[in-house]
């Protein structure tokens, strides 16, 4: 099969599915910056795109990536234009409209790594950074009925002093941020070091996610049992490897653990070789609590309407299958769960 058959450019979402009530677990608040807003902004930070193409060319992954340095000068081309408050309120507030207004999202949780964005620009602080957030967060609310909330990232590829300063943040903040997450490859950064960061966090009532499990990998299942036993994860980013061991799947169904899948991600970064293949139906049917996520929508060309879409189309799920992931995803979400 074409590769490019799973790319969204160009198709179109059934109205059956767009008019699906939908909730979201797992989407990084800086890689979901509106396209227009993008080719706005980015002529004042030197880069120039003219055009459609350059726009995608620049920011947007479109087929499974062979070349690690190019995704990751996409990532850093996103961070630049993340470079003042009165942007970062308005990267907040048109990531809640367009998930309101385009994908029919009516709980959301978005997540942020207050390093990423403090390492492009030093003179915003943390606190600068998530108060403009959380203005932008708060703007939304009072125009749409969207429930919203942030989860904080944790960089596993950072020192262990700097995720602490990051973990006192969100405890300090545990008002306006609902969950302590670590994010970045895990080959090669072993989580465990990070179990007491995580234990402060879930003292202080913070939810706990994880992204494990990812790429395909022969550790995968492994990385998946210490985020859930060391760290104490309620939910996993990603987790879709684990369908090749059993006893992890056990451990993930016995825990009521989530998993937060995000199947587009996962074809665009070689986690799985298509999407006809993805486990998801496998995992559903094991009794696993799986959910429908995005991740880096922009980056990687989709929405929540366009991932519904392929698990219908090639893994053949029903229209009652989606909404009962939706539902599931509101019902893990740590904006409902009652401490
Ligand atoms: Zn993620």
């Amino acid at each position: 099969m074409n590769k490019s058959s799973f790319s969204r450019e160009g198709q179109v979402v059934t109205p059956e599915i767009q008019a699906l009530p939908k909730a979201e677990l797992h989407r990084h608040l800086e890689l979901c910056m509106r396209p227009s807003t993008i080719r706005e902004l980015a002529p004042q930070f030197g880069i120039e795109l003219p055009d459609k193409e350059s726009f995608q060319q620049r920011f947007v992954i479109l087929e499974p990536m062979q070349d690690l340095g190019a995704v990751l000068n996409k990532f850093l081309d996103t961070q630049k234009l993340l470079a003042s408050e009165e942007i970062l309120e308005r990267l907040a507030f048109e990531a809640c409209e367009d998930a309101f207004k385009n994908e029919n999202i009516h709980l959301l949780e978005l997540r942020y790594a207050p390093t990423f964005i403090h390492q492009g620009h030093p003179h915003l602080s943390f606190a600068k950074i998530h108060s403009a957030i959380c203005r932008g967060l708060d703007r939304a609310r009072k125009q749409y009925p969207i429930e919203v909330g942030l989860i904080c990232i944790l960089q596993r590829i950072l020192a262990y002093k700097d995720n602490e300063l990051v973990t006192e943040f969100a405890i300090e903040n545990a008002d306006t941020f609902l969950g302590l997450d670590l994010a970045d490859n895990e080959v090669g950064f072993d989580c465990k070091p990070f179990a007491p960061l995580f234990a402060r966090a879930k003292a202080a009532g913070l939810g706990i996610t994880v992204h494990s499990g990812e790429a395909d990998v022969p550790e995968a299942a492994q990385y998946v049992r210490d985020a859930i036993e060391c760290l104490g994860a309620e939910r996993i980013g990603h987790g879709v490897q684990i369908y090749r061991d059993p006893e992890v799947m056990k451990l993930v169904k016995e825990r009521g653990v989530t998993l937060e899948l995000c199947p587009t991600s996962n074809w665009l970064t070689n986690a799985i070789p298509n999407l006809k293949e993805h486990p998801f139906k496998i995992l559903m049917d094991s009794g696993l609590k799986v959910t429908i996520n995005t991740d880096d929508p922009v980056i990687f060309n989709t929405d929540l309407n366009w991932e519904y879409q392929l698990l219908q189309r090639h893994l053949g799920l029903s229209l009652k299958e989606l909404a009962e992931c939706s539902e599931q995803a509101r019902r893990s979400s740590f904006l409902t769960r009652e401490n």
